[in-house]
């Protein structure tokens, strides 16, 4: 409408030579109705004026101009004529209310129309419509640019010279699927194909169709997205995660082989730590047994040179004196020194029993022999066997309780039992008494020695069943170090236990625990075991 309509000063002067001719035909001819219709005409006319302004000012002037000629033209004022120029008012004032409103409606299509044009002008989708024949009829320049096509080339062109033969099938397919459709459910679906430029280059693109009918005619619509740069981006994300996959694996191989790199040389490492701790505690074992060996053979000989040189040089005096003792008289003195040898030389005697009893002992030569026996009798006979050694006034004592047969090695134990009532004796004072307690059950026994000897320093208690360790209180008592050593050493043969209470000076317990041991057969025995 706006490219057809006349230039507005052309319209202005037809209006106004309309207007003044209808006036003049009036004032001519009063009773012409053509008056009215004139301006009826005149406002009409001002549709093709967009302004609204200018129908309201050719309203009112029609208006003025019926007014006027009521009043000026005419000389007969009959109600008829009154009746005609109002309904003339009223016709000017409809029509001029109606081109007020086709004007408005005109207005706003026109306003959406350029609104559709200008989404289908700027979209940067490609937009091309075609019809069922299949041949383009609008394509919006972001379309024209893509393929390459002029407005004018893509009109009529074939659809199927912008899609590759591969894909008509599919793309007919769809196409009839759409046009069969519902149109109300038509949303339409995106189709993955390539599309050809006018150049003949291929792309990738993103095809929505929608099927539409206008005047019962289908069209297809169909919104093109060249999705080259997503694609080349998708491929190039596909490329660097494969990569990145690749590299991860790599880093996580990497990462085991080394984890179990560590792991190896961590355990060698740990071996060889554990070899340098053993040869470590190897060589202090080894350092601490020549310190003890060291230290006892310091004992041992400041032992010997003490328990060896008393006796042997007593031995020498008394045989020079013997010597010199020739007369008859002298057989008394004789005597006297003839004991003191056979003493010296039974000292020496039980010197060399206690070294010789260690001595089988490292080797492993004693064994034990288990056999019933009575405790009691066995311990009064032992007491018979000491008795020569007490001093003036000592006394031994036995409180037994319990049963009389016991079951374990005798020979070891009365050697133990010899080895504590010496001592006792040894290390305790004329008159008093060596109290020795026993409780057989049978099935186990409890030994006790007491006296009321020197007794034994705190200091010393722990070295006490070492060999030729002695106590500092008995340096200048006769002893080799070596017989409570040996009784522990018997003790633990026949699976029992020792302990020790004392104070100085306030004599010494010694307790022992055995349990019975079982009888063994004959044959083994003798096969076994070595008498001590
Ligand atoms: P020995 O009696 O030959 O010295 P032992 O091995 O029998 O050696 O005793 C070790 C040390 O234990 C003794 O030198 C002494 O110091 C201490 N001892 C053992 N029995 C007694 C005891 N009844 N009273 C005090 N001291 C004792």
């Amino acid at each position: 409408m706006i490219r057809t309509m006349p230039s507005l000063k052309l319209l202005l002067c037809s209006i106004g030579i309309m207007l003044i001719i209808t006036f003049l035909v009036k004032y001519l001819y009063t009773q012409l109705i053509y008056f009215n219709s004139g301006l009826l005409i005149v406002i009409l006319l001002t549709l093709f004026i967009d302004m609204e302004i200018v129908t309201y000012a050719f309203s009112t002037l029609s208006i003025l101009v019926i007014l006027y000629s009521l009043h000026f033209f005419t000389d007969i004022q009959d109600d008829e004529l009154i009746t005609q120029q109002v309904l003339a008012i009223v016709a000017v004032v409809i029509t001029t209310v109606l081109v007020i409103s086709i004007k408005r409606l005109y207005r706003s299509i026109n306003k959406e129309r350029k609104q559709l044009n200008a989404l289908f002008q700027f979209n940067p989708l490609s937009v091309i419509i075609y019809n069922c024949e299949e041949e383009i009829v609008l394509v919006n320049p972001a379309a024209q640019r893509l393929f390459g096509y002029t407005e004018a080339e893509a009109k009529g062109l074939s659809i199927a010279k912008i899609i590759p033969e591969r894909f008509h099938l599919e793309h007919g397919a769809r196409v009839l699927e759409y046009r069969n459709a519902v149109p109300e459910n038509n949303l339409g679906h995106d189709l993955d194909i390539f599309c050809r430029k006018k150049n003949g280059e291929e792309f990738p693109a993103v095809a929505r169709l929608q099927a539409y009918y206008q005047k019962r005619e289908c069209y297809i619509i169909s919104f093109v997205e060249d999705i080259t740069e997503r694609r080349e981006s998708e491929e190039k994300f596909i490329h660097q995660k494969e990569q990145l996959e690749k590299i991860t694996h790599d880093v996580r191989r990497m990462n085991t082989e080394l984890e179990n790199k560590v792991a190896e040389r961590t355990m060698i490492l740990r071996e060889a730590l554990l070899e340098l701790e053993k040869s470590q505690t190897e060589l202090s074992e080894a350092l601490n047994k020549e310190k003890e060996l060291n230290e006892i053979k310091s004992r041992f000989v400041s032992m010997a040179s003490h328990e060896f040189r008393t006796p042997l040089s007593a031995i020498l005096s008394s045989a020079a004196l013997i010597s010199k003792y020739q007369l008859t008289d002298d057989q008394e003195k004789r005597d006297k020194h003839i004991r003191r040898i056979k003493g010296s030389v039974n000292h020496l005697n039980l010197l060399l029993e206690d070294f010789l009893n260690l001595g089988k002992l490292e080797e492993g030569r004693v064994f034990v022999q288990p056999e019933p026996f009575d405790v009691h009798e066995f311990v009064l006979d032992t007491f018979d066997e000491m008795k020569h050694t007490l001093k003036q006034g000592q006394h031994m004592e036995l409180a037994y309780s319990g049963e009389t047969l016991f079951t374990s090695d005798k020979r070891l134990l009365k050697n133990v039992l010899i080895n504590l009532l010496s001592n006792a004796v040894k290390f305790s004072e004329e008159n008093k008494m060596i109290q020795v307690t026993i409780e057989n059950s049978g099935s186990k026994m409890a030994l006790e020695v007491k006296d009321e000897g020197i007794g034994i320093a705190k200091e010393d208690m722990q070295y006490l069943f070492s060999t030729f360790y002695r106590a500092k209180n008995a340096v200048n008592i006769q002893g080799t170090g070596l017989g409570l050593h040996i009784v522990k050493r018997y003790i633990n043969l026949l699976e029992g236990s020792i302990s020790i209470s004392s104070e100085l000076n306030k004599g010494c317990t010694f307790n022992i625990e055995l349990s019975t041991l079982f009888e063994a057969p004959v044959e083994e025995m003798q096969l076994g075991s070595v008498p001590t």
